[in-house]
């Protein structure tokens, strides 16, 4: 049986490893971590016992849009553990509510029930979206898209300044991890047309019922027996086979290298890959635990402050904040972020004024994707490399979706896709996107 290494056990090497073990081939994962899932994992929470409590590196979301990413869940058994939710909150300062939710309108009329009604914006910004919207579908096969950004694009589109700040900026500094003004708008139009634009079932939001790094465990891996997973496994290179620290050495018919852009010269310098230009985008998680609810509310999107989006992840007691693109809060202190998220989450949930903090912790992200600025498509790498037996994989290879989970398994698939072809092999993972 033809074998296969794969070097990183995040999304794009496990997606890869999963796709190759199920069509029958030896594959071995090496992870320098002790635990799978790279940038999308999981932990023991701090200032409890151990085991007491496990918390999410930073909330991770997919869109219905996924379809990849829900395929590699069904591969480990796991699509089950993904609560999808129809209903957005909008939550203003003051705490009023605006709910945005698909309706059986077919689409792309699936929200306009409900957008004509959400007391966040007024005519003037309703009139003004709805033109761009129709703007940006007459426009999506413009070929320029690359080479402007989202905020170039609307400064044409006459927005008002709240629908610039409560909707476009709202949604896509989450979706891209990125300012609108320094966005390609290639990103921007893919967001809205698979979704936004594509249908109610796409754009319905699905939030992980456990811990992210269960998603990955040890059960799941058991239903693919030719994967092996070694963790506290750190490669050092990947000419003709693979090198462990420690000098152990593995041949394989294929590598797949699926680590961060930042690594992966390193592993690999024969390739000559060039990262000139290329520049990271921060997230900030902050987890906040009350000694009592603070909210009934799942979620939520909070508007006009830094705080970005509210997940509720027990009992409205534990809290988690999501700032995306945060390089304003990268150069401040921990007890300072915290202040910060303690005074704007008062201002949309009153009850937090009445709460004790129990205890808080702050993830700061700071590699969390790459800058998607324009230009940077056309140099992302595919999965075939010069050497014939090594392949690339992660979130930053030419997946045709920006730094998201499931663009990292679409790299997967596809370096699994042609690993499939270089060893001769039927092999057809990738699933088509929606609309
Ligand atoms: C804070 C945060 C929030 C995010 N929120 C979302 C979200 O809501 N929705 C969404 O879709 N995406 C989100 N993302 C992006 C998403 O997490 C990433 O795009 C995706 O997980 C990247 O997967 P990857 O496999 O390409 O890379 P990684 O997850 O970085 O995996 C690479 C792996 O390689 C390992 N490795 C590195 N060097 C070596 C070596 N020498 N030997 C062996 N192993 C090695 C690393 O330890 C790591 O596990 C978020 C990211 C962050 C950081």
């Amino acid at each position: 049986m033809p074998s296969v290494c794969v070097v990183g056990g995040g999304l794009a090497g496990l997606a890869a490893a999963a796709a190759l073990g199920e069509a029958g081939l030896d594959v071995d994962v090496y992870e320098t971590r002790p635990f799978l899932g790279g940038r999308a994992t999981s932990y023991p929470a701090p200032g409890v016992a151990e085991h007491e409590e496990t918390i999410d590196n930073c909330q991770h979301i997919l869109l219905g849009c996924c379809v990849n990413l829900i395929d590699f869940y069904r591969r480990l058994g796991v699509e089950g553990k993904v609560r999808f939710w129809r209903e957005f909150t909008f939550l203003e300062p003051g705490g009023r509510a605006s709910k945005m939710r698909a309706t059986s309108l077919p689409a792309p009329l699936h929200f306009s029930g409900s957008f004509l009604t959400m007391p966040c914006f007024d005519w003037s910004d309703r009139l003004a979206i709805g033109r761009a919207m129709l703007n940006l579908m007459r426009e999506a096969g413009r070929r320029d898209l690359d080479s402007i950004t989202m905020a170039d694009w609307l400064a044409g589109q006459r927005q008002t300044p709240r629908a610039m700040e409560r909707f476009w900026r709202q949604v896509l500094v989450s979706a891209i991890n990125e300012e609108l003004d320094r966005m390609a708008a290639s990103h921007a139009f893919q967001v809205f047309r698979l979704g936004f634009l594509a249908g109610g079932k796409w754009s319905a939001m699905g939030v992980p019922a456990v811990p992210l790094a269960e998603l990955y465990g040890e059960a799941a891996w058991s239903r693919l027996p030719t994967v092996r997973i070694h963790t506290r496994a750190q490669v050092e290179s990947v000419q003709g086979g693979v090198t462990l620290a420690g000098g152990e050495r593995r041949e394989a018919d294929a590598v797949v290298l699926a680590v961060p852009w930042e690594r992966a010269a390193g592993l690999a310098p024969h390739l000559g890959l060039d990262f000139t230009g290329w520049e990271h985008s921060p997230i900030t998680g902050i987890h906040l635990w009350f000694d009592r609810a603070v909210t009934e509310l799942p979620h939520a999107t909070l508007l006009d402050r830094t705080m970005q989006w509210m997940f509720n992840k027990r009992d409205g007691r534990h809290i988690q904040l999501v700032v995306s693109a945060s390089r304003g809060l990268t150069g401040m202190g921990k007890n300072e972020v915290v202040e910060l998220a303690m005074r704007e989450l008062t201002e949309f949930l009153p009850e937090v004024a009445r709460a004790r903090l129990e205890r808080s912790h702050v993830v700061k992200e700071m590699r969390a994707t790459f800058s998607a600025k324009p230009g940077l498509e056309a140099r992302r790498p595919a999965a075939e490399t010069s050497d014939g037996r090594l392949f690339l994989a992660g979130d930053w290879t030419r997946s045709g979706w920006p730094a998201t989970m499931e663009g990292a398994v679409r790299s997967g698939y596809l370096a699994a896709e042609a690993v499939c072809r270089k060893l001769g092999r039927a092999g057809r993972f990738l699933k088509p996107d929606v609309g």
